[in-house]
């Protein structure tokens, strides 16, 4: 049978395209991409003639059988997204997870991915992180999403689209404080690529007063959650024992 292989695509930069992903693009019978137009004009920069087949979020559910059928006849198909790592807030997740239950080999070819290369710049704890993909595109689901990890110690990393990246961020410094640590990323690997960390109160000041930083791809990251020096983090949990505890006393 053949082998699925899952290949990252550039973010921006062509450059960031790795050997082995040319190779396996250029060799295997087929590729599923999340839209062939798209992935067209980069097959043609690297002079790829493998045959495109659309997999999207539309489509992906009921075609992915068409896919097995060449793995089962023996044929290789890699997978790509428009741009970065397929899967992450992108096509994918079900052809992988038919492929894979139907007992195919799934192999990822690893390359670029925004929210790993923002994280990796960023000087933001690093060690442990969260990432929550888009937050609702309305502001009360969007407010109610930051409740739910304002009070998080690990690193979050969100994707925005550029049009809402400023009410984004004044949500998050309504939820979070405009005191906490965060970090613009646009437009990496490209021209006009920033990143700038800066307290969310500075960082939405500075965003809102130059519509450029409104363009473009954004990733946001923001540091986990700090107990305020001198204070003992206490779980809820705790708290609702002692309350327990202290209405037994006498
Ligand atoms: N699969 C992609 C990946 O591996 O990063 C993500 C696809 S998702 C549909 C697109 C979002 O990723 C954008 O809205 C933005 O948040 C982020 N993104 C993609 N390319 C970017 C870039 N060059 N600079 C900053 N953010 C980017």
């Amino acid at each position: 049978p053949g082998t699925l292989y899952v290949v990252a695509t550039p973010i921006g930069n062509l450059d960031d395209i790795s050997a082995r992903a040319l190779r396996i693009l250029r060799e295997v019978a087929l590729i599923a991409a999340e839209d062939t137009r798209h992935s067209a004009r980069l097959m043609q920069h690297f002079g790829i003639g493998t045959p495109l087949a659309a997999c999207h979020e539309h489509n992906e559910r009921d075609q992915g059988g068409r896919f097995l059928a060449r793995l089962e006849a023996g044929e290789d198909v890699a997978l790509i997204s428009d741009a970065g790592t397929p899967l992450i807030s992108d096509p994918g997740y079900h052809l992988v997870r038919q492929a894979r239950a139907a007992g195919f080999a799934v192999v990822p070819v690893p390359g670029a991915c925004a929210l790993i290369a923002a994280l990796s710049a960023a000087g933001l704890p690093s060690d442990r992180f969260i990432f929550e993909g888009f937050l609702p595109a309305k502001a009360a689901g969007r407010r109610a999403r930051l409740e739910q990890v304002r009070e998080e110690p690990r690193t979050l990393i969100f994707y925005e689209a550029p049009h809402r990246i400023l009410e984004c961020l004044e949500d998050m410094r309504a939820v979070f404080g405009g005191e906490r640590q965060a970090l613009l990323a646009r437009e990496l690997t490209k021209t006009f690529e920033t990143l700038k960390g800066l307290p969310l109160d500075e960082l939405c000041a500075w965003v809102a007063a130059d519509s450029n930083q409104q363009r473009g791809e954004c990733v946001v990251l923001v540091a986990g959650w700090q107990a305020p020096e001198g204070e003992e983090a206490v779980s809820a949990e705790a708290l609702r024992v002692l309350d327990l505890l202290l209405a037994e006393m006498p």
